[in-house]
């Protein structure tokens, strides 16, 4: 039996190569795609939205009673109400939408203790080794390194820093015994911006579709090292996703990093 998936967001640009590459893998079940109620699409044919086929699904604002896996990836507004329903339906959960308030955080928390959920700010595999390498690398540094993050994101995004960017950023701060979100320095302007000793500069780029980019200097007198992530297209957030989504289905309830999923140490 294919896992039976509802995808959250389903009109946005996530959501939509979420259902084009679910489609075309055969291996789900899609029953719903949720949208905003006010969506000018509600109605249509999701899968031929997605630029994919039909599926006899239409784009609705309702969540179905019956299905084993949601995946959201909408805006921080929506994400409550996908995390109640999962909690009260018993669905797992793959939640991916970023900007998420220290509130919802801790409902995940809470919700994980009765459904499976994976809540990753990067669902690629390439960023999740990142966030695993960058505490080594910071801790073996030591504290005459300076750190900065420097992110690149398309025009539309909302949120910034990017939640990759932060999860960075948590990453080293925990390893080094740094203060999180206290270490971190958004920016420079002024007269006296000097660098503060074990800050952590967080700098974020909009611009044209730039898919995401991310950069990590460890600087000192006389070096840097740098480490650069960059998405090609939004496929690697979505195959990660969708791996999630299969993965977590024999899952028992618990708050699952890609880590987990990835078998990432
Ligand atoms: P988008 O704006 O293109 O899509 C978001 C969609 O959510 C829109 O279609 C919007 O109408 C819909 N939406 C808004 N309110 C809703 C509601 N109440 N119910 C259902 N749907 C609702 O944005 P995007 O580029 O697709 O990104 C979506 C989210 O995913 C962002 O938070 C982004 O930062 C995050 N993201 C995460 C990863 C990751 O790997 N974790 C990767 C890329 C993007």
């Amino acid at each position: 039996m294919k896992p039976k998936l509802v995808v959250v967001g389903a009109a946005g640009r996530m959501g939509q190569r979420i259902l084009s590459l679910a489609i075309e893998s055969g291996r789900f079940d899609i029953v719903a795609a949720v949208e905003r109620q006010n969506h000018p699409d509600i109605g249509k044919d999701a899968g031929l939205l997605a630029a994919a086929e039909s599926i006899n699904v239409k784009l609705d604002s309702s969540y179905p009673a019956d299905a084993d896996v949601t995946i959201d990836f909408s805006q921080p507004e929506a994400a409550d109400k996908t995390i109640d329903y999962c909690a009260e339906n018993s669905v797992s959960l793959v939640l991916g939408t970023t900007g998420l308030s220290d509130a919802q955080r801790e409902k995940i928390e809470i919700v994980s203790k009765k459904i499976a959920v994976v809540y990753a700010t990067n669902m690629s595999v390439g960023m999740n080794v990142l966030f695993s390498l960058v505490g080594k690398v910071a801790s073996m540094l030591g504290e005459q390194y300076d750190i900065e993050i420097i992110e690149q994101h398309h025009r539309f995004k909302k949120d910034a820093p990017s939640g990759s960017a932060l999860t960075l950023a948590e990453n080293i701060c925990k390893v080094t015994g740094r203060d999180f979100p206290g270490a971190l320095i958004h920016g420079r302007s002024g007269k006296n911006t000097l660098r503060q000793k074990g800050s952590i500069g967080m700098h974020a780029i909009r611009a044209g579709d730039i898919t995401g980019k991310h950069t990590i200097l460890f600087s000192t007198l006389g070096e840097t090292i740098t480490f650069s992530h960059t998405a090609h297209s939004r496929d690697t957030f979505v195959r990660g996703a969708l791996r999630a989504a299969e993965w977590l289905i024999s899952k028992k309830s618990g708050l699952y990093s890609m880590a987990d999923v990835l078998s990432i140490k």
